[in-house]
């Protein structure tokens, strides 16, 4: 079976379909290349996750207003993991996570598919890059780049602010457009919700109608950058619940309500019978576990102040992603 499609129209029957009823109709991912005035072409990824589906909804409504005008760019749409759409499962246990196979190292169809779409998009002179993704976490609306050049964070600055810098994981979709144009990653809170939608939408409609870069403002003062530092996982052998104490560790939902804000040292992050259950990791991939959190009578607390992002109540995404991640302030 062909691992990708490569098609030159939308079909109408598009704009019917939700993301679940993806998979049936188009059978494959799919690369879209759509036609417009000026010729190098703004390209979306949607669907990366099949349970995240405010950019599939987003570019039916995109392309749904040009139906019957130009598109003022020529706009190009990989719908990727539509298999797991389907189950509304961000992958499935087969399937490697369709936003870590952008370093194209492995010999699996997903990878090399990922790196046919790679080439497709260098060899048309692709003008910027906008991978679209929910959260399952509460979180507010941001954009993450991995390139500090100044066409990126005009691009970052445009969507949202703090805009979030990170480097690791390297193997994301956004890091590989970062080679060839301006490249981010849109979080756009919770699945579901048309706020999400509205704001993605406004977005990419600023963008498409741009003739340039230049035409993108940059504010008088430097934008709030947060780096994304450190990676908090929590090893599969270790039963966790949120305020659960049956568990070997009992993770306080409090925590969700952290995102974006600082967490002050020496809270109670998690209850714990077994000693330390976090491994934090450093962009080097490094263990600071013992730089950032301690435990003590049973409790895991905090050393330092910390910015989380990502912590989510679904403990499934911590299984197959991560508990949190672990900003600071950058200066630059
Ligand atoms: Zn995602």
């Amino acid at each position: 079976m062909e691992p990708l499609i490569i098609k030159d129209d939308f079909p109408d029957e598009l704009f019917h379909l939700s993301a679940s009823e993806l998979a049936d109709y188009l059978k494959q991912p799919t690369l879209f290349h759509l036609k417009g005035r000026l010729d190098k072409p703004l390209f979306f990824s949607v669907l990366l996750h099949g349970n995240e589906d405010t950019g599939w909804k987003m570019i039916q409504q995109l392309l749904k207003k040009y139906t019957k005008t130009e598109l003022p760019r020529s706009v190009s749409v990989f719908i990727g993991n539509i298999h797991a759409a389907k189950y509304n499962l961000r992958r499935l246990e087969n399937q490697p996570d369709f936003n870590r196979i952008w370093q194209f190292d492995s010999d699996l169809p997903e990878y090399q598919m990922a790196e046919t779409v790679y080439i497709e998009m260098q060899q048309r002179g692709i003008f910027a890059s906008v991978d679209i993704h929910n959260n399952t976490g509460k979180n507010p609306f941001y954009g993450c780049i991995n390139r500090l050049e100044v066409d990126f964070i005009k691009l970052a600055y445009s969507f949202a602010e703090p805009i979030i810098y990170f480097q690791q994981p390297a193997s994301v979709q956004s890091n590989a457009f970062s080679k060839l144009c301006p490249a981010i990653t849109l979080e756009c809170g919770q699945p579901g919700s048309q706020a999400g939608v509205d704001f993605a939408l406004n977005y990419a409609e600023r963008l498409l109608n741009l003739e340039n870069f230049d035409q993108l403002p940059m504010p008088d003062k430097k934008p709030d950058i947060l780096h994304t530092f450190a990676t908090v996982k929590i090893p599969p052998f270790i039963d966790y619940a949120y305020e659960n104490k049956n568990c070997e560790v009992s993770l306080k939902s409090d925590l969700e309500e952290q995102n974006f804000k600082i967490v002050p040292k020496n809270s109670v992050i998690a209850e714990s019978k077994v000693g330390m259950p976090f491994v934090i990791t450093n962009e080097k991939q490094e263990d600071i576990t013992n730089e950032l959190f301690y435990e003590e009578k049973g409790q895991i607390k905090n050393k330092v102040d910390i910015i989380p992002s990502m912590v989510t109540l679904n403990i499934d995404v911590i299984r197959q992603d991560c508990y949190c991640y672990l900003m600071e302030p950058f200066e630059y």
